[in-house]
């Protein structure tokens, strides 16, 4: 059967895989952990401050152009390797439970992504890592409680002031009684300056006794 189904490293191409895993061990050993989750007062966390009133953050991975990390998340956003982001959100979540500091946790919200765009790829990679999580953290995904409702194109030309306040408008909440009351955490791949996900958490902290926390699989340079 190895040889007409070859399973194989989704790193390196090895062939020298354990039973069930998508990496080999070299390459399991490579990857740049942050060990974030467990300190209040990390770098991630730093991102929000004064911005969004957030209970914990974590980044699993560092992110770095060239490395392992950038061709995993390359894989799973354009090359359709939707295992890979559950095996590597199935990591995040054990590294979460590990920290003792995100067992509040009541269910997982994937990013939206802009309609347009979750249908040309088929898939949110966010949602990917979150169904990754669930199984290990026994928490549910809330696919679909969050929305993503404009294009705007002009964005990234814009300064931080401006491209807050056009963000913000990008996001709602669709089902306010399945989010109310709940801790929730706030999930993507990858976070740079953290703006998109401070948007998209202070809608959802518009709702009365919700609390937010917020990881990602890697933070990249800003
Ligand atoms: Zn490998």
């Amino acid at each position: 059967m190895h040889l007409f189904y070859p399973h194989l490293c989704n790193g390196c191409g090895s062939d020298l895989l354990q039973k069930n895993h998508l990496l080999c061990l070299k390459c399991i050993n490579d990857l740049p952990h942050t060990r974030f989750a467990q300190y209040a007062g990390n770098p991630v966390e730093k991102y929000f401050w004064g911005r969004l009133n957030i209970t914990a953050a974590h980044s699993e991975f560092y992110f770095s152009k060239g490395s392992l990390v950038q061709e995993l998340i390359h894989q799973l956003k354009y090359k359709g390797n939707t295992a890979i982001g559950a095996y590597l959100g199935g990591m995040m979540a054990e590294t979460l439970i590990k920290s003792g500091r995100f067992n509040t946790i009541d269910g997982l919200i994937p990013l939206p992504l802009y309609p347009e765009k979750e249908h040309h790829r088929g898939y949110n990679q966010a949602a990917i890592i979150c169904n990754g999580m669930s199984v290990i953290m026994n928490v549910p995904v809330l696919n679909g409680c969050v929305i993503r409702q404009r294009f705007t194109e002009t964005q990234t030309r814009k300064h931080r002031t401006e491209r807050w306040e056009n963000v913000d408008k990008s996001f709602a909440v669709k089902n306010a009684r399945a989010l109310h009351g709940k801790h929730l955490l706030l999930v993507d791949d990858v976070i740079t300056t953290g703006a998109t996900l401070e948007a998209c958490g202070a809608t959802i902290l518009q709702l009365e006794n919700t609390k937010l926390s917020i990881a990602t699989l890697a933070q990249a340079p800003k």
